[in-house]
């Protein structure tokens, strides 16, 4: 196969489809120097967003303070149902945190995806879908009403201003989401109110952010947990800080300004003209509904890179000069129908392409929905899919450092780091968590990289939101 791909490779080291790819090489690889400029500028907005209120223009870290002034530690108790609405699923899972420190000991799970109709539509309609659908999974579980309202952790999985624990404000919606009568609006009293349609009530104790969730839920195991991050539909990262460090958040005069507090940074929203960027980037950004902002996310996440790699191969097949379908390729009904639909390779197929190195044209070829494929053609779709999971994987793994820097945690590591992560893209994909081990190491260095373990959260937001409603309801019996 080696020897096959080096071949390959000599035959078509001069031919147009090289050269092309090599353009897109040079614009998506990052260079030391951009390695340099982009990790002072993520630093820098986490400085400024933690200091300062910053506006909602999609364009910063918002840097969110969480209002949790104490970190979970594994003995938080009690029966729990977490909601977790933000990605393509909706879901409603049943969790019970033993009395024994650190035990999740039972767990159920209701989930269905969120449809597109009910995305784009208005408010009082996602909140009814989402009131009903975990009203009747309660109702199941239960078998019969118990007299008390259940106590309910809510995982919201956007940029929300946080009021309390459990209240909050949308400040903008992303992934696709457009529902009427949110944005300002505080969601749990949506779904208190979309509850009271359905005829009953619950008791919504947290409000959280799936990479805060990712975090307690994981910190809940394991102390050394710093930060969670979310790599699926969107991305994002959540991240320990002193409350001291947050300016712009007060804590309270009782609490501590050396203990400690989450923060969510919103990194989705992150930009700066040194990202490694291609003109199909501003392509998929354009045919977005929420255009011009969230770039960094656009570069990133599973509901874009797939159209990303879609819309560079499809440039690349309708070049004259580069015959990569048949050999009138500019014509289109010789290129695969997969490239020239919008949606027509999403990032699971860009997933499976990836992990299989050698692919071999065949199997390419029903990937892409055609009945044959050019050994050339085969490769030149597997080196595109590559370039862009690499990007997006570097640049997770970047702006985790900048957070590890910034928390000084890199200029004096005290002892051994645990990064909690959960989302379609890091559980579904391992060549792509193996991207980011690779990066990680890279940008720190071995012996450093040695002491920061990446651990996968299976349903970590949801695990997290029943983490901190129980935390939620200890504070309240205090
Ligand atoms: C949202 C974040 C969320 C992330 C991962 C982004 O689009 O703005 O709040 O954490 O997606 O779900
Ligand atoms: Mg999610």
């Amino acid at each position: 196969r080696f020897k096959d791909r080096r071949n390959r490779e000599r035959r078509g080291a001069t031919s147009p489809a090289t050269k092309l790819l090599y353009k897109y090489k040079q614009q998506l690889t990052l260079t030391p120097s951009q390695i340099t400029k982009l990790d002072s500028e993520l630093q820098g907005q986490i400085r400024a967003g933690l200091k300062a209120e910053i506006t909602t223009n999609g364009l910063h870290m918002l840097m969110l303070p969480t209002c949790v002034s104490q970190i979970p530690n594994g003995e938080e108790t009690g029966d729990i149902y977490a909601i977790d609405v933000g990605g393509t699923n909706f879901r409603v899972k049943y969790v019970r945190l033993s009395a024994e420190k650190s035990k999740i000991e039972s767990e159920e799970n209701f989930e269905a995806p969120i449809p597109k109709d009910v995305m784009t539509g208005t408010g009082s309609a996602l909140f009814d879908f989402i009131a009903t659908r975990t009203l009747n999974f309660i109702m199941a579980h239960e078998g019969g009403q118990s007299l008390e309202p259940p106590l309910v952790g809510f995982c919201f999985s956007f940029a929300i201003k946080q009021l309390s624990f459990n209240r909050g404000i949308l400040l903008d919606w992303t992934k696709g989401f457009t529902c009427s009568d949110v944005i300002g609006h505080d969601p749990v009293q949506l779904l208190h109110e979309a509850f009271e349609r359905a005829g009953r009530q619950c008791r919504v104790m947290a409000l959280l952010n799936d990479t805060v969730g990712v975090l307690s839920a994981h910190r809940y195991l394991d102390q050394n947990t710093c930060v969670g991050i979310i790599i699926g539909t969107g991305t994002n990262a959540a991240y320990v800080e002193k409350i001291g460090s947050v300016k712009k958040w007060s804590a309270g005069p009782d609490v501590d300004p050396n203990a400690h507090t989450i923060i969510n940074t919103e990194w989705g929203a992150f930009d700066s003209s040194s990202l490694p960027r291609c003109e199909e980037d501003w392509e998929v950004d354009a045919a977005t509904i929420h255009k011009g902002k969230y770039l960094f996310e656009k570069l990133l996440s599973g509901m874009y890179i797939g159209d990303v790699a879609r819309r560079i191969l499809l440039r690349m097949a309708r070049d004259p000069s580069c015959i990569l379908f048949g050999s009138k390729a500019s014509s289109d009904p010789l290129i695969p129908v997969a490239l020239t639909t919008k949606e027509g390779f999403p990032t699971s197929a860009l997933a499976k392409v990836v992990e299989d190195p050698g692919m071999r044209p065949e199997t390419m070829a029903r990937i892409l929905g055609v009945a044959t494929m050019s050994v050339e053609a085969c490769d030149v779709v597997s080196q595109v899919c590559h370039l862009v999971a690499e990007r997006s994987a570097q640049l997770i793994a970047l702006a985790l450092c900048a957070i590890l820097r910034h928390t000084g945690w890199v200029q004096n590591p005290e002892g051994p780091l645990t990064v909690a992560f959960d989302g379609g893209m890091y559980e579904q994909f391992a060549a792509y968590r193996t991207m980011i081990r690779k990066a990680v190491d890279e940008f720190l260095g071995a012996s450093l990289g040695a002491k920061i373990t990446l651990e996968l959260v299976h349903d970590g937001s949801c695990v997290g939101a029943a983490v901190l409603a129980a935390a939620a309801t200890l504070e309240h019996q205090n």
